[in-house]
C-alpha cells in the first residue's frame, strides 16, 4: 500500500528530529510530503500537495525545501523546462540520511514528463575530466517510458 501523508509525520519528525535542527510544522509536513512522492515534485506540486494537510505560502514551501536540500535530506533535478524538482534522497540503511549528496541516475518518462530517482544506479565516479578541470556534480539521466506508461 502506498503510504500516506498522515502515516508519514512520526518518521517524518523522527528524520528532522535526528538532525539536531529546530522540529517545524513546516519542515515536518514538506518532508512528509516528499516521503508518500513516489516521483519528484516541483515547487508548485508541492504547493498544491501541502494545501491538503498544511496549506503553507509559496515562499514558505521554497525555504523549506531548499533547507531540506541543504541537509541532505531531498535533493533536486533541473527538468527539462529548467524547473528544479525535489525528491527524498535514499536514506542509508543505519536510517541516517546521507550527509554526502547520493550521486545516482535519474529517469525522466517521455510520455507522462514525470522524473524518478533510480537509486541503484550510480555513475562511476571519479570521472575523468581534462586537466585543471574539477568535477562537482555529475547528473546522470535516462529517458524513455516508466513502469506506468510502457
Ligand atoms: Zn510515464
Ligand atoms: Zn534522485
Amino acid at each position: 500500500m502506498k503510504p500516506t501523508y498522515l502515516t508519514r509525520i512520526p518518521a517524518a519528525e523522527a528524520h528532522i528530529r535526528a538532525t539536531g535542527e529546530r522540529l517545524t510544522q513546516p519542515r515536518v509536513a514538506m518532508l512528509a510530503t516528499l516521503m508518500t512522492a513516489d516521483h519528484a515534485i516541483s515547487h508548485l506540486d508541492a504547493v498544491d500537495a501541502l494545501a491538503k494537510h498544511h496549506p503553507m505560502d509559496r515562499v514558505t514551501v521554497y525555504r523549506v525545501l531548499e533547507w531540506l536540500v541543504t541537509m541532505g535530506i531531498a535533493h533536486r533535478i533541473a527538468g527539462d523546462d529548467r524547473v528544479w524538482r525535489f525528491m527524498l534522497t535514499a536514506a542509508k540503511p543505519n536510517g541516517k540520511a546521507n550527509a554526502q549528496h547520493l550521486q545516482h541516475a535519474h529517469f525522466t518518462c517521455n510520455d507522462c514528463g514525470q522524473t524518478f530517482c533510480l537509486d541503484e544506479v550510480s555513475p562511476k565516479l571519479p570521472v575523468k575530466v581534462p586537466a585543471g578541470f574539477k568535477t562537482i556534480d555529475v547528473d546522470l539521466k535516462l529517458r524513455g517510458q516508466c513502469a506506468h506508461c510502457a
